[in-house]
């Protein structure tokens, strides 16, 4: 038996056919619009290729940038895909495939969750939060070894857990949201804030962005901070004391027994994850007194979504 997992980005439509255990074994990416119709066709385009050399296809996984619905079909709302509204992605979808398979649905951060839980850093836990830094800051949580989705699908939004009363306004709508404070985009804005304050400090930034602040980007930094500037360093220290204690946040809700971090910041590993875990302790409720959350990078890499996706579809 094989699955196909399918990972919708903002430019491309990734698909991966996967074995039993969810190794994949053959992918296509296509670019595409962030046209409803256009996505679906793709998807069902890649299908039909797919079927050409594995003819026992069981069912497609699907990971979605979006809230998506407990029927694990209809997305709610996504920010990148205006025709996503109260939108039966499964239902389209199965509509144009030659040979029916059912098609499932999930939120790309439980995707990237679950992967990571299944195939990764979060096997052998019982309680587990992922939290994946990228542009925003993405949430999963396995409560007893199940994907916890809510009553209506839409928890694990951690990014938009509220930090900071009438703090930064938030991609959402909603001011002081965790990811304000958590994520590239965060990095990127304490970084230009100190290289204003202290330009003295900030010659290996500019030198990597050329002398334009405007274009210092995640990357940049993270290869400051690993060559020990001062300035990387900094940016580094603040979004982690921010994950910390976000995180302090979630245990007094979940008391998880892992977090696993996750994003293309986590390449940094330790630099990451020491500000992140002393803000943990500091800000953790009677943190003297009680067993701590290990806090540990993701291990399944890029694919973690398409892997998770894979599962889940036949789960
Ligand atoms: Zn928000």
């Amino acid at each position: 038996m094989h699955t196909l997992a399918v990972d919708i980005g903002g430019t491309k439509v990734a698909v991966g056919v996967c074995d039993e255990n969810d190794t994949i074994v053959r992918s296509w990416t296509v670019p595409t619009e962030n046209d409803a119709d256009r996505i679906n066709e793709t998807i069902a385009g890649l299908y039909e290729k797919a079927l050409e050399s594995f003819d026992d296809i069981a069912a497609i996984g699907v990971s979605a940038a979006g809230n998506v619905k407990q029927d694990r079909r209809t997305v709610n709302f996504s920010a990148n895909i205006p025709a996503w509204i109260n939108y039966d992605l499964s239902g389209h979808i199965e509509d144009l495939l030659s040979k029916k398979v059912p098609v499932v649905v999930e939120n790309d951060a439980n995707c990237a969750g679950w992967g990571e839980y299944v195939h990764g850093a979060g096997k052998g836990s019982t309680n587990m939060v992922m939290l994946t830094v990228g542009t925003g800051l993405g949430g999963a949580i396995v409560l007893n070894g199940e994907l916890y989705r809510g009553s209506f699908g839409m928890a694990a939004e951690l990014g938009h857990l509220p930090m900071v009363p009438d703090g930064d306004t938030c991609g959402c709508g909603l001011r002081g949201c965790a990811e304000r404070y958590v994520s590239g985009s965060a990095l990127e804005r304490f970084a230009k804030a100190a290289i204003r304050r202290r330009p003295k400090d900030a010659t290996r930034l500019m030198e990597l962005c050329n002398g334009n602040v405007e274009d210092l980007r995640g990357p940049m930094i993270s290869r400051a901070a690993q060559e020990g500037d001062v300035l990387g360093l900094y940016a580094f220290n603040k979004i982690g004391e921010w994950l910390g204690r976000t995180m302090a946040a979630i245990s007094a809700v979940l008391d998880p027994d892992l977090y696993v971090i996750g994003g293309g910041v986590i390449a940094v590993g330790d630099i990451l994850l020491e500000p992140a875990r002393q803000a943990y302790d500091r800000f953790l409720q009677a943190s003297a007194y009680r067993p701590h959350a290990q806090i540990v990078a993701a291990q399944a890499g890029q694919d973690a979504g398409m892997i998770g996706a894979a599962n889940l579809s036949v789960r």
